[in-house]
């Protein structure tokens, strides 16, 4: 028999009517395309490719059961007929390539983005402008009647069972907690009052599908606000919820508004599994553990520690679609990892766009972006082995193209083998590893060390030139910029320069924010972060022993005193990712960074840095100035017009930073080197 290195997460789950091939969950994700009927074709083509890829149970996307329980405008609602043979298109797909899917049924409760708005009681949540309206005995008794109709027209529709979301802090976990439900009859007051809602829910949708029919229930282990769930309370409703004919219990951890991260990259891996396993041991029906588990291995230890029955793992299956098979085939060194940045995910769903994925920018649009078998196999360069390069490279020796792909450096990644230095960033190394393997694999001829020319490529007779060759750093034209205590983020980042402790950082983008991360990084804790110390830093009760699993966060003493400085008016770190911007202000302020706005530089000497800022003169007397003032492309490769009109010149292409510094991040360096490969 053949061994293989994951064998619980691969061992099947018998749930008595069907079997799960699996103990692998792919959770459900806001693609974008579930909102618009048009668009089932291509959420159908999206499941499908994951079901191919052999995860044993897919959640779709939330579908709300009404109309007041849109999370957007005329979001993805399933109450009448017409609607299923949408749905069909999606389940057919799923069950052709042997997996099973469940439809996750979300009322948004007050996180509704929209005007009909509904909760337990009329509290306004700090992420929506919308005021809810509370639910009248009337209007509970038919959001009752919603999900159960919901649920069997998702039956009708061929899914295997539903997911009722109760967690993440959308309408069941407003009922379920007293920082939301403020009822004094029978739906609030005591957990028991409070619960009846999910349970009857349960209750109802049961009756209406039949034994045969798998409910799985989002249940929230750890809220994460004031006024949330004791753990107590915890396991009182996921009792009752076993009692009512829920058959898995899925978990969930902290609610939208919560102020402690639990999905970014600088959440320790598997943080939360361990709550899983005490839930576990409350009841008989089987449990997901859930939240920053990204890999193979971690799954394993989790069901191998007896923490959980099945992992469910959202992200990781737009970075990869294939990431069970690869783990079944013994080729986990294969998998494009989710590396927890939200760039191309929840920063696309919170800003109203389509979803995707920056390592797999074919994530959602798997009908549009296709890496098909050139008809003509051309010669490629590809100049820079940055994120760009390295799409470009691997995806156009995918296509069948003969490609070498140069950098100067030593190894492959660019920037990102900075960016991986940064607390918090430790999984871009993941990045790096797939392309390493990625370029083993497809046959991309790598060349280190070699700082192309012009003239090399010319006389190599290449059909294709791709120049990846990324940024330069700028250096902006300051007096005394050339003073000892001036550090690039580059001499800092990479060349491990010493900083003293007193320190100003000029340019508060995304690298000054990380800038500030890696100076304030206290030492005596490696990275990533153990979950102890990343709790205390959080404030958070691991044990669950207070209300929401709140406590005092502890801040360690910052180890330096930072100055983030920009010139623009606006607030800084105003430009940061929209789901983890929050995180890094919030670290910055725990750690008295003076952040300052409308600053004017005026010169650098062996005072410190001299500023003027509301039309005043200040001396920052600090021990370095770094620099993280953005970059410029770097494009010294790019032949000029005339010499692009010559014969026999190989056609030039520019990406990534090399195409426009400006604005640039990986998501769209990886994005256009896919592209171009794919279209040469
Ligand atoms: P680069 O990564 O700059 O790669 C260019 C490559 O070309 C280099 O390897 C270089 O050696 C090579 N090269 C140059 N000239 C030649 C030549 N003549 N011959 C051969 N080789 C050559 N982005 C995000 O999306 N999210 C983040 O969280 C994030 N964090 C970051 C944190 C830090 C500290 C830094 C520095 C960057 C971060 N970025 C982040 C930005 C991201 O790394 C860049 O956008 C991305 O690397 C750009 O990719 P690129 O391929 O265009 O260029
Ligand atoms: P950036 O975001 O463009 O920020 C550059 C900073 O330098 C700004 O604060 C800018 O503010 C300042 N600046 C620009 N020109 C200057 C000049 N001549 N003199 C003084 N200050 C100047 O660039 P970055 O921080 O270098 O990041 C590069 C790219 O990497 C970004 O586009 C970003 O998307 C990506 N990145 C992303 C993340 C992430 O978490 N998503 C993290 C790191 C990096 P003022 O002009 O107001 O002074
Ligand atoms: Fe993961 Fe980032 Fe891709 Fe989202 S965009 S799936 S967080 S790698």
């Amino acid at each position: 028999m053949k061994t293989t290195p994951y064998p619980h997460l691969l061992a099947p789950l018998d749930l008595g009517y069907t079997t799960l091939r699996n103990r692998v969950i792919m959770g459900s994700m806001h693609t974008g395309l579930e909102d618009r009927f048009y668009n089932y074709g291509k959420l159908a083509a999206f499941y499908r490719e994951r079901a191919r890829g052999g995860v044993g149970l897919i959640v779709t996307g939330g579908i709300s059961p009404n109309r007041s329980g849109w999370l957007l405008p005329f979001g993805g609602t399933l109450n009448f007929k017409g609607d299923v043979a949408n749905h069909r298109r999606v389940t057919s797909a799923v069950h052709e390539e042997g997996g099973k899917i469940l439809m996750q049924i979300l009322h948004a409760g007050r996180y509704g983005y929209q005007p009909l708005v509904v909760s337990a009681s009329d509290k306004k949540s700090p992420i929506s402008p919308f005021k809810p309206r509370a639910l009248s005995e009337a209007g509970i008794e038919q959001t009752i009647r919603d999900y159960a109709r919901c649920a069997k027209l998702a039956r009708d529709a061929g899914y295997d069972g539903v997911e009722v979301m109760g967690s993440e802090g959308y309408l069941l976990n407003q009922f379920l907690c007293a920082r939301t439900n403020l009822r004094t009859d029978q739906w609030g007051g005591s957990i028991e009052n409070r619960m009846r809602l999910s349970l009857e829910i349960v209750k109802r949708i049961r009756a209406e599908v039949g034994n045969d029919f798998i409910i799985m229930y989002r249940h929230s282990l750890l809220d994460l606000v004031e006024g949330g769930n004791t753990w107590d309370e915890v396991v009182t409703v996921a009792k009752a919820l076993q009692q009512a004919g829920v058959t898995i219990l899925n978990t969930g951890y902290g609610w939208h508004e919560a102020r402690v991260p639990t999905i970014v990259t600088s959440v320790p891996r598997a943080a939360f599994a361990s709550l899983a396993g005490r839930l576990r041991l409350e009841v008989s029906i089987p449990v997901v553990a859930s939240n920053r588990i990204n890999m193979p291995a971690e799954a394993e230890g989790i069901l191998q520690r007896g923490e959980a029955d099945m992992i469910s793992m959202a992200r990781p299956f737009l970075a990869d679609a294939h990431f069970v098979a690869k783990a079944a085939a013994g080729r986990a060194d294969e998998i494009n990892t989710c590396i927890g940045c939200n760039q191309a995910c929840l920063d696309h769903t919170f800003s109203n766009k389509r979803a995707s994925c920056l390592v797999n920018p074919r994530a959602c649009h798997e009908t549009e972006l296709v890496y098909a078998p050139t008809m003509k196999q051309r010669r490629v360069a590809v100049v820079g082995a940055g994120p760009a390069g390295l799409s470009a490279a691997t995806v156009a020796a995918e296509c069948g193209h003969d490609v070498t792909l140069f950098d100067a450096s030593d190894s492959i990644g660019g920037q990102f083998k900075i960016a991986m230095q940064v607390p918090g960033k430790e999984e871009f190394a993941e990045t790096i590893r797939y392309f390493a393997r990625k370029i083993d694999l497809t046959g991309v001829k790598l060349q280190l060390n070699v700082r192309v020319t012009r003239a090399q490529l010319l006389a190599d007779g290449y059909d294709d030139v791709i120049v990846a060759t990324g940024i330069k750093v700028r250096k902006p034209p300051i007096e005394g910029i050339g003073h000892p205590k001036v550090l690039s983020y580059v001499d800092v980042l990479r060349d491990k320069a010493p900083v003293g402790k007193r320190v100003a950082i000029i340019g508060a983008g995304g690298i000054g924010f990380d800038m500030g991360e890696f100076l304030l990084h206290d030492t005596r804790h490696p990275l990533p972060l153990a979950l102890d110390v990343w709790a205390r830093e959080w404030g958070v009760d691991m044990q669950v022993g207070t209300p929401g699993g709140l406590v005092p966060p502890e801040p360690a003493e910052p180890v330096r005193q930072l100055y983030l400085l920009q010139r623009k008016t606006s607030r800084p770190g105003a430009g940061l990712g929209k789901t983890s911007g929050w995180v890094h202000r919030a670290v910055l302020a725990r750690n008295g960074v003076v952040m300052l706005a409308g600053v004017q530089y005026d010169r650098i000497d062996d005072q410190g840095l001299h500023i003027t800022v509301g039309g005043e003169q200040r001396l920052l007397s600090v021990d370095n100035v770094v620099i993280c003032a953005g970059q410029d492309s770097l494009v010294e490769l790019m032949p000029s017009e005339e010499e692009a009109k010559a014969a026999g010149m190989p056609r030039f292409h520019k990406i990534g930073g090399a195409a426009l510094a400006a604005e640039l991040d990986a998501k769209r360096a990886i994005k256009e080197g896919a592209e171009l490969a794919a279209r040469l």
